[in-house]
């Protein structure tokens, strides 16, 4: 007679088949999603990195992009998905997406992280977490625009607050987008430079951790004694980068823009009205005013 304990194991076994199937990662929850809030993918991916005690580098190097290329490949202008399907595999493909800086703007980066990961939390709709392509559905395809921000920007009043009160910390998405200059609930300047070190920080790197310089690693919840250039002038025009910044969120929030703010925004970049810029730099200046004009050819009124 078999020993007691094989039976258990036995029926263990039998067990198992009834289990659900396990995702390799833990799954986390994205923060604010379906709001003006909603977390950036690079914050997702550090905080993802962070509960399971790697750094993002590692997390992409050893888990997100091998699992990326197990189910796709990637040609100049054409990319393949292999998908199993019980007894048949099928592959398709589609247009290889267009390469952009910012991993928080959908792009080629983007999509590799977001394909590779979505599989390994078993979640879909991570590409929420990413800035819409809205130039794509312009009438100028050729021409790359990119509304993702060359640094990684921050308000240190959000991030002050939400340590205070004991909050997840984290980095929405509007920090990335360049035309929005302000913080819409502190009406503050995004801040670039660290108040410690004074480096400025690109928006992902390896050993990057939410909320924390990736040089000396600080915190970034507190004003820089002396703001940058860029960051006086913004305060200078606030009300034009407000203005700027809370079209953007009623934008990000329904992906669509009100008929009065259509009409608004046409008057401002096409006639002059007012509120009106002089002093904020180019960069600055060109990255407003391509948001308005792509949203206005693209956003259908609601
Ligand atoms: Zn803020
Ligand atoms: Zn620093």
């Amino acid at each position: 007679m078999a020993p007691h304990y094989l039976d258990k194991c036995h029926s263990q076994e039998l067990d198992a088949s009834v289990i659900p199937e396990r995702s390799r990662l833990y799954f986390l929850e994205p923060i604010a999603i379906g709001t003006p809030y909603v977390e950036g993918l690079v914050s997702y991916i550090c905080r993802l990195a962070e509960a399971h005690h790697v750094s993002p580098g590692v997390l992409a190097k050893q888990e997100m992009l091998p699992s990326f290329r197990r189910t796709h490949s990637v040609g100049g202008k054409t990319a393949y998905r292999v998908q199993d399907e019980g007894l048949k595999t099928s592959v398709s493909s589609f247009p290889t997406p267009k390469y952009r800086k910012n991993l928080n703007e959908y792009g080629l980066l983007s999509w590799q992280y977001i394909a590779g990961l979505e599989p390994l939390i078993m979640q879909s709709g991570l590409r929420s977490l990413t800035i819409p392509p809205w130039a794509e559905e312009t009438a100028r395809p050729n021409q790359t625009i990119e509304f993702g921000r060359k640094l990684r920007s921050w308000c240190p009043e959000c991030l002050r607050a939400w340590c205070d009160t004991n909050q997840p910390i984290y980095e929405p998405l509007i920090w990335s987008i360049a035309a929005a200059t302000v913080c819409p609930l502190h009406h503050q300047p995004l801040r670039s430079y660290c108040p410690h070190c004074q480096r400025t920080q690109l928006p992902i790197s390896g050993r990057m951790q939410v909320g924390r310089c990736v040089h000396c690693q600080n915190w970034l919840n507190v004003q820089p004694e002396e703001p940058s250039e860029l960051e006086t002038l913004v305060v200078s025009e606030i009300d034009w980068h407000l203005w700027v910044t809370e079209r953007v969120v009623e934008i990000l929030i329904s992906n669509s823009i009100k008929a009065e703010t259509r009409d608004e925004i046409e008057r401002v970049i096409y006639h002059g009205g007012q509120p009106q810029p002089d002093l904020t730099d180019l960069n600055t200046r060109q990255a407003q005013g391509i948001l308005l004009e792509t949203c206005l050819q693209s956003l259908n009124k609601t």
